[in-house]
């Protein structure tokens, strides 16, 4: 444990450096809760490496400095209503819930994935995320309107639910591309008056959002 401590202390150290990490909020959250904490065994000693990870069911949990990005885009703050799309194996929904200290919803679309993310925030002692199957792309009405949406899997367009479910004022932050695993990260905001304005930050690579308003499922 000692010795993935101290690799995790040099990645984070090594992203405030290169400027991806910005504020201390963010620094303080990833310091933590390691990454190391939401993969499973036999990839712990990867856990600091900046690149994706498998995670169970063929997905994977995000490179560390990807986690950062959007983060800081997102600008968190302490009490936001917050939901993301795409738990995986829980890890940025822990560090959202460090950052806004309130409550947060993450929707996932595969069972074993909702129960892996649901053993690792256990064992890293969170409480306050709180884990639902289903399609993303429908959002999750129950706790709508949201301040802030976190979608961590390319879509091939923005969903109109996410959208519809975001505060005035409220920030969508999602890939979206019209291939599998090449995307662009789009920030979309909704203005006082319900206008929707969107900003591209740049290239990402994400596994596929699917869904009624993603990628369709084919049988
Ligand atoms: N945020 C995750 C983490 O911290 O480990 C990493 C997410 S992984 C890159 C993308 C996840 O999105 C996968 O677990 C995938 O099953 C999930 N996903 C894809 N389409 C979805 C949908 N429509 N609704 C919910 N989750 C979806």
């Amino acid at each position: 444990m000692e010795k993935l401590d101290g690799l995790w202390r040099r990645r984070v150290a090594s992203l405030v450096e290169g400027g991806i990490i910005r504020s201390e909020a963010v620094r303080r959250a990833f310091l933590r809760y390691p990454r190391y904490l939401f993969v499973e065994k036999r990839y712990r000693d990867y856990a600091h490496v900046d690149e994706p990870l498998p995670i169970p069911a063929g997905q994977t949990i995000s490179a560390p400095h990807m986690v950062a990005i959007m983060l800081e885009l997102a600008e968190l703050e302490r009490g936001m209503n917050v939901l993301e799309i795409g738990t995986g194996s829980g890890w940025n929904a822990a560090l959202i819930a460090e950052l806004v200290k309130s409550d947060v919803y993450t929707v996932e679309r595969i069972p074993e994935l909702v129960e892996f993310a649901r053993r690792n925030l256990e064992r890293a002692g969170v409480k306050n995320v709180h884990v639902f199957l289903g399609d993303g792309t429908k959002g999750f009405p129950p706790k709508a309107p949201y301040d802030r949406i976190i979608v961590t899997a390319g879509a091939p367009k923005v969903p109109e639910p996410l959208i519809e479910q975001l505060k005035p004022g409220g920030r969508l932050i999602i890939p979206v591309g019209s291939h599998h695993l090449w995307q662009e990260l789009y920030i979309m905001t909704k203005t006082e008056d319900g206008e929707v304005r969107k900003k591209r930050w740049g290239g990402v690579a994400f596994v596929p959002l699917m869904g009624e308003h993603g990628w369709r499922v084919v049988s």
